[in-house]
């Protein structure tokens, strides 16, 4: 079993990366669309070239694929925080055995142990 000052630790650290994830959701959702409507609307003449274009492309794709990663990511939290009210929390979900502390305080948002995640 995990003592509870370090259950606390950790519930800590989740919350806290909550909380930095839906900023950083929430900001990029919102400013990216804006950012594109305003360059449209101040430069109207300007012809942008394929190259660009382009570039513009891949900037959102992977905006979009570091959106997915976070949104993983937070879920990933949610359900730690759930399975901390309910004691199920520390188990990988995969084996069921106890997930080593160490692995816990890197990541305390895991949900399954080190052997089952390769
Ligand atoms: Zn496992």
């Amino acid at each position: 079993m995990i003592d509870q000052a370090i259950m606390e630790e950790l519930k800590q650290k989740l919350l806290a990366e909550k909380a930095r994830l839906e900023k950083n959701l929430s900001q990029t959702e919102t400013e990216n669309p804006e950012a594109d409507r305003e360059y449209e609307t101040k430069f109207p003449e300007v012809d942008r070239d394929e190259e660009e274009n382009a570039d513009e492309m891949e900037m959102y794709e992977s905006n979009l694929a570091a959106d997915e990663t976070m949104k993983g990511e937070l879920e990933k939290i949610e359900k730690a925080l759930a399975s901390m009210e309910n004691d199920t929390y520390g188990f990988c979900a995969n084996c069921q055995k106890e997930i080593p502390l160490e692995r816990l305080r890197a990541y305390p948002q895991a949900d399954t142990c080190l052997d089952c995640e390769k």
